[in-house]
């Protein structure tokens, strides 16, 4: 197992690399660490900014437009991130592969989602979802999902960190997928791992008020790959224990040991 701080383009992602401190982070409920944010980001920018570049129109949707219009930015436990293009305009997309991929991306078409997917690179999956819609009379259509024409069109421009997004101009059809509620208060889905085997029965969603506004934290000038370099053996160990507490759930015992001497106490 390769010991990671960060993910970066020659490491898998934090989510999934055993040897990351940041495992399954999403799985626990935890924000998204910067790395990974930071690399979401990086995609989302460089493949919008082409798409303008060659006049091909697309607009962010599902979690990056919640982000936009609630955050202006990613959402601190987003994964990935997703934007929407016209059938019309799907071989011009694919003609920019070459483009992307000098980038060190790495372009991608899944028959099974109907998608083109820009990873962060061959190795680390972090990625930017580019799903197909069709125009169909007064509806744009992609998979099960569907929204009005009007409310897609016009475009809007949306702020996204320092620069503006094109998106839907009506929210209507997040309302509807993610509640008319879901401006000020957050469904986070916590999914529990039981021995890396997972367990639809299990995933719960836990329903709070959004407090803080703030995007995800990025940096994209950081140099992560620099800092994997810089990563020291004494790093590793802490990290090594973390990740054994973690696995093997001795936090767990940890408590129940507090609690019990708390008991105690309160006996005497
Ligand atoms: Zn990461």
């Amino acid at each position: 197992m390769k010991y990671t701080k960060y993910c970066t383009r020659n490491t898998l992602r934090c989510e999934e690399n055993m040897g990351s401190p940041n495992y399954r982070y999403s799985s626990y409920g935890k924000n998204s660490p910067i790395c990974c944010t930071s690399h979401l980001v990086k995609i989302l920018f460089f493949v919008t900014s082409l798409l303008e570049e060659h006049n091909i129109p697309y607009f962010i949707c599902w979690g990056t437009h919640l982000g936009a219009v609630r955050h202006q930015g990613l959402i601190p436990w987003d994964t990935d991130t997703d934007i929407g293009i016209f059938t019309e305009d799907y071989e011009r997309v694919k003609n920019l592969t070459s483009t992307i991929n000098e980038k060190e991306f790495c372009l991608r078409y899944s028959k099974s989602t109907g998608c083109l997917t820009a990873y962060y690179s061959q190795i680390n999956e972090l990625h930017l979802d580019i799903e197909i819609w069709e125009k169909q009379g007064d509806k744009i259509v992609w998979d099960n999902y569907c929204i009005e024409y009007n409310e897609m069109f016009p475009l809007k421009k949306y702020k996204f960190y320092d620069r503006y997004l094109f998106g839907p101009n009506s929210l209507n059809y997040l309302f509807s997928y993610y509640g008319a509620d879901c401006l000020e208060s957050v469904k986070k889905q916590w999914m529990y791992w039981d021995t890396r085997l997972w367990n639809p029965n299990l995933t719960n969603r836990e329903t709070f008020k959004l407090m803080d506004n703030a995007p995800a934290p990025i940096d994209l000038e950081r140099n992560f790959e620099e800092e994997q370099q810089n990563f020291s053996m004494q790093d590793l160990i802490y990290q090594k224990i973390i990740l054994t507490i973690n696995s093997t759930k001795l936090w767990k015992l940890l408590i129940f040991w507090v609690q019990f001497k708390n008991k105690l106490t309160l006996r005497k």
